[in-house]
């Protein structure tokens, strides 16, 4: 069972740990949307962009742990200190990413429903974190409503959607464009490729100009979390209606697809999400539409 997700309900009860300096900060993965990174970037009196060349890594979509190793070897969180003021801990708590404020839960959005989870039996904060074992039994839902949850959830709910609609994007330039119809498979490869690689590949596919725009929009971060990425997605929409809509010739459309698919896949990883079966499900969804590989 320890390497096996259990679904966990909101009012299920587990010994759960604070996200104020446990395990959670050493040896993570903490993927951060563009919302997260404003956010984090205003609490260190950071512009968006400074914040990602300093703290961030495979393409601006998760924070870099770089700090000094625990005891376990394990390197600290680049917004970890090892003092904040009488303790140590996280110096941007309360701008902290969804995934440190649901840890040790995972969580997963589908068809509407949310579901909360836990990989194993055994919560790695109770080996690592002393003060969690005096920590009073709480249900999940309690849990989440100490961890301040609200507002993280809604923009990784929010750029979910935005998400689908990139690849939607994509969909339409191949199918829709009539490449698809032409027998075209070179998109197809170039999408699986893209799912199978790394960030760098995403990134180089993107270029400075799309990246900068996936992650980090000319807005003000103080902006409420809907209004934020509404925004975020107006100028997307925008930036792509301007640069890719009046395409005609078929290699200039499948750049745009590939374009648009690696947007996708690059915010999907920003949201904690795989790339390759993202990339296998749309490449799916293409090939019902009559797209071939
Ligand atoms: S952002 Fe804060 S809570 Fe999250 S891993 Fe880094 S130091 Fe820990």
């Amino acid at each position: 069972m320890s390497a096996a997700f259990v679904r966990v309900a909101l009012d299920d009860r587990l010994p759960l740990t604070c996200s104020r300096g446990g395990t959670c900060c050493h040896g993570n993965r903490i993927a951060l949307n563009p919302w997260e990174l404003a956010t984090l970037a205003a609490a260190r009196g950071l512009t968006p962009t400074a914040f990602r060349e300093r703290f961030t890594t495979e393409g601006c979509t998760v924070l870099r742990f770089d700090g000094p190793p625990d005891a376990r070897g394990l390197a600290a969180c680049s917004q970890y200190a090892a003092s904040v003021g009488d303790t140590a801990g996280c110096v941007v708590h309360a701008a902290r990413p969804l995934a440190c404020r649901l840890y040790p839960l995972g969580r997963r959005q589908q068809g509407g429903d949310t579901t909360y989870m836990h990989l194993g039996k055994t919560f790695p904060c109770l080996a690592g974190c002393p003060a969690v074992a005096t920590l009073p039994q709480r249900t999940v839902a309690a849990y989440l409503a100490s961890q301040d949850v609200t507002a993280a959830e809604a923009a990784h709910d929010a750029y979910l959607e935005v998400m689908q609609h990139l690849a939607d994007a994509a969909l339409v330039l191949l199918i829709d464009s009539g490449l698809a119809a032409t027998g075209d498979r070179l998109t197809l490869r170039r999408w699986r490729k893209l799912g199978e690689g790394d960030a760098a590949l995403r990134q180089k596919t993107l270029g400075p100009t799309w990246l900068d725009r996936l992650t980090v929009p000319a807005l003000d971060g103080s902006l409420p979390v809907a209004a934020f990425v509404a925004a975020h997605h107006e100028a997307l929409q925008a930036a792509a209606q301007a640069e890719l809509a009046s395409l005609a010739e078929a290699d200039a459309i499948r750049e745009a697809a590939v374009l648009m698919m690696a947007m996708a896949l690059h915010l999907g990883r920003a949201l904690g999400a795989e790339s390759a079966p993202l990339a296998r499900h749309w490449i799916d969804t293409a090939r019902a539409h009559g797209a071939r590989e």
